[in-house]
């Protein structure tokens, strides 16, 4: 076999499509965990061992057509690369995902959504075509226009569907690095205002090339008191922020905020990045509030990767994380309903830490054909307390609990 075997030995590196073929008929009967790019087993642990078959080394941008606004990529290409290529002609991905190493194939095979979806969908509503090797070891072809059942399996499939080996994406015209934007931020204590003001701007994004609205609720706060005479409560820190996106002008002095703004949320990302031992914890919730208060101005290609610059270092620990589509119609009661069952669950169980949701619209034809209205995507990460006795049975019973709400609501799992 042409494989290359990694330095792991449980981990295959194919290099081109008949590679992939070769390397899932050798190893039937047994099933391959596929993998876009590259992690640690500390960050993702693997079921039961099972071998990776890792796309990372198929990473090439295999053509561009500029007047077509299309681009053909090998799977494990990085979409941070893709959009780095289109540049060059002018164009860009309409969706990106939050960290530079996703790649193109892990994308559509999760769906894949960001800030930008509430005007492009998700990243598999962009994919116009690709080519698969299905878990037989049998290569094929699909897309819009053909075998379009089988595309749709495959989009969203999560490589159970069948490992996608390159995909044609649409791209959009589009000039990242000298598109403005200017943060129109709002506020929020209480979460009742917090829902509304998200439903008007999914509803009514106007201009804003990217939204998000987050809401963080942490458990009350305990101070101890001097040696021996316990502790007090201070009570619970509940608040969110809205903002939209709007294009901009640029002008020198907001050029001089955005250097000043990114150096900041840079150093602030390695601090978080490199805090370790008691005083990790308080570093990086500070890290994840001053993601909430984001920057006036940036550039669009700052603002889609924000998140890497502070987050990626600060999503640490257990956590539980619910990610539903609602339809606008049921979008505010899914959400109230949502936070009311993991608050409640918190309040009884005493299991979870902070509670903090994310939200934005989705405009993806696919979701549309299903349920004949857009959607308010809506994603819940309840930090778990380390060394919970039953946490199985609380997920489950809090995953049930997602589900009837789900059911009741015409929301979707994500
Ligand atoms: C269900 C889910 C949804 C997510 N949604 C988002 C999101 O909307 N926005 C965001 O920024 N991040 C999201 N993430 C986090 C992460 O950014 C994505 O998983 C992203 O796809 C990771 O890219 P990757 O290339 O490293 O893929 P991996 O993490 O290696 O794989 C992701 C999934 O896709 C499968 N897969 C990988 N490559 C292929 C391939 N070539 N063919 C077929 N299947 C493949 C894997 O088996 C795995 O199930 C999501 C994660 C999960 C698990």
């Amino acid at each position: 076999m042409s494989t290359t075997l990694a330095a792991r030995s449980d981990e295959y590196l194919p290099r081109d499509t008949a590679d992939v073929v070769r390397t899932v008929r050798d190893s039937r009967p047994q099933r391959l965990t596929v993998r876009g790019g590259e992690r640690s087993e500390d960050e993702f642990p693997l079921p039961d061992r099972r071998v990776v078959l890792s796309l990372r080394r198929m990473n090439r941008v295999q053509a561009v057509d500029a007047d077509a606004r299309l681009v053909r990529v090998q799977a494990g290409a990085r979409l941070s690369d893709v959009d780095r290529t289109l540049a060059a002609h002018g164009l860009g991905l309409p969706i990106v995902g939050d960290h530079r190493e996703i790649t193109a194939g892990g994308f559509a095979a999760v769906g894949g959504l960001s800030a930008a979806s509430h005007r492009y969908g998700m990243f598999s509503d962009n994919v116009v075509s690709l080519e698969y090797v299905d878990p037989d070891g049998r290569f094929g072809t699909c897309g819009r226009t053909h075998n379009a059942e089988h595309f749709r399996r495959i989009l969203g499939g999560a490589g159970r569907t069948g490992i996608i080996t390159a995909l044609t994406l649409e791209a959009v015209e589009v000039d990242k690095d000298r598109t403005w934007l200017t943060s129109d931020g709002h506020r929020f204590l209480d979460f009742d205002t917090f829902v509304e003001h998200s439903h008007a701007e999914i509803t009514r994004p106007g201009d804003a090339l990217l939204q998000v609205g987050r809401w963080v609720d942490t458990s009350p706060l305990r101070a101890a008191l001097p040696v021996g005479t316990g502790s007090v409560q201070l009570g619970t820190v509940r608040f969110g922020q809205w903002s939209s996106l709007h294009p901009t002008a640029a002008t020198p002095s907001l050029r001089a905020r955005r250097e000043l703004g990114s150096r900041a949320r840079k150093g602030l990302g390695a601090i978080a990045s490199a805090a370790s031992g008691r005083a990790a914890m308080p570093v990086r919730n500070a890290a994840a509030g001053a993601l909430m208060f984001s920057p006036k101005v940036m550039t669009l290609r700052d603002a889609e990767f924000l998140a890497d610059t502070v987050i990626s270092s600060t999503e640490r620990g257990p956590a539980l994380r619910i990610a539903v589509f609602a339809p606008l119609s049921t979008y505010t009661s899914t959400l109230h309903r949502l936070h009311d069952l993991l608050t409640d669950h918190r309040e009884r169980s005493g299991y979870f830490t902070v509670i903090s949701a994310m939200t934005y619209g989705v405009r993806s034809p696919y979701l549309h054909e299903l349920a004949g209205e857009d959607h308010g995507f809506i994603t819940f990460t309840c930090r778990l307390r380390p060394a919970g006795s039953n946490t199985d049975a609380l997920i489950r019973d809090v995953e049930s609990g997602v589900d009837e709400i789900c059911r009741n609501e015409r929301a979707r799992r994500y």
